[in-house]
């Protein structure tokens, strides 16, 4: 049995194999802070009980991700089926008994980079224009797909925590939608609005297999306050493109490792919240409910108390500097409790589903953002 990772967004280091048997390590991001996603491929076990062990899984930035967790594993790197997966003692267990000659093992279905090149030029292809906001660290561009003509400036991110590949599942589904033009509701949301879409903020920690940061090590959803070209470029070259354009709503999209549910977390704790705030808010998360039951509102983060907010994050940062509607949406990587799909678990399509019921979501709030 032979397994590796130096492939995009690949990350294990193999500690050893007996036969069909491999005890594993996650490979810590930059930093050594934070370590979780997983991705790498495994061949000569064609029929055999494999049993992967991930020993520092204990260690990771998360462990409460593990109880109720299910891997996710390809043998044609379309569909991803959840693998039995058990947790004891800090070490994550995954059995395969594969098919194939070679298979793929991943934290959650990823989302590559060619992946990422091929959505843009389809963004294209349906009308949106494409631009370069500067280069990350490691000197990847950092692309905003721009839609629509009208006043309102809507700014929609996703993947600053690289690991959450969902969020970038989402985009596709977002993208899809809105620049689709056989629908109506997208068609007229673009003569309200002009759409500033950031599918994934985090090229660099995408294609180095990290979960959480950067090139540099730096937590870009802790960045937001006072971003600098030599830590954080990702964040200073959208919040300057959004203090130049404008921002009137602002979605950040994410997966939680924890939770297993799509949630909302909105901004209550800024210095700036409002009743106003408060209601859109609401709007739009009762808009989103009836629009995919995949999302739900009885479980999530705690809200912040009044004056609470950590500044350094994009929802409370851009919810204050503009006193606009801003929120975080989550996305489970354990299957969803709400609606439970034993083999695929909460997948690609469901994350491409609920990112165009977004569009639903919106076209609730549009009139009222200011
Ligand atoms: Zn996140």
């Amino acid at each position: 049995m032979h397994i590796s990772s130096t492939f995009d967004a690949g990350n294990i280091q193999v500690v050893s194999i007996e036969e069909h048997h491999a005890s594993l390590r996650i490979r810590p991001d930059v930093g050594d802070e934070h370590l979780q996603w997983f991705y790498f491929r495994v061949s000569g076990a064609r029929g055999e009980q494999v049993t992967l062990d991930i020993e520092n899984a204990g260690q990771v930035s998360y462990p409460k991700a593990w109880p109720g967790y299910q891997a996710r594993v390809s043998v044609d790197r379309e569909d991803w089926i959840q693998a039995p997966t058990s947790y004891k003692d800090g070490v994550l267990s995954i059995q395969v008994q594969p098919d194939a000659d070679v298979f793929w093992v991943a934290y959650f279905a990823p989302y590559s980079a060619e992946r990422h090149a091929e959505l843009l030029a389809a963004c294209q292809g349906q009308g949106a224009q494409l631009h370069t906001l500067g280069s990350t660290l490691d000197g990847r561009d950092l692309d905003m797909v721009v839609a629509g003509s009208g006043p309102r400036k809507l700014w929609v991110i996703a993947r600053q925590h690289p690991g959450e590949s969902m969020a970038e599942w989402w985009m596709e589904g977002f993208l899809g939608r809105l620049l689709d033009p056989d629908d109506a509701h997208a068609l007229r949301l673009l003569d309200q609005a002009t759409f500033y879409v950031v599918p994934n903020m985090n090229p660099d920690g995408s294609v180095r297999g990290h979960l959480r940061v950067n090139a540099a090590g730096a937590n870009l959803n802790r960045e937001w306050e006072e971003p600098t070209m030599a830590r954080s470029p990702e964040v200073k070259l959208v919040r300057d493109a959004m203090d130049a354009l404008g921002c009137d709503f602002c979605l950040d999209v994410h997966g939680d490792e924890e939770l297993p549910h799509n949630f909302i977390a909105g901004a209550e704790g800024i210095p700036g919240w409002t009743e106003r705030l408060d209601g859109l808010t609401q709007r739009f998360c009762d808009a989103l409910e009836r629009a995919n039951p995949d999302f739900q509102q009885k479980v999530g983060y705690p809200k912040d108390a009044p004056g609470a907010a950590n500044m350094s994050m994009c929802t409370s940062q851009t919810a204050q500097r503009f006193n606009c509607l801003s929120m975080t949406l989550e996305m489970p990587f354990k299957d969803t409790d709400d609606r439970p799909e034993p083999e695929l678990g909460w997948s690609p399509e469901r994350c491409m589903k609920l990112g165009a019921s977004g569009i639903d979501a919106i076209v609730e709030v549009i009139a009222d953002l200011r």
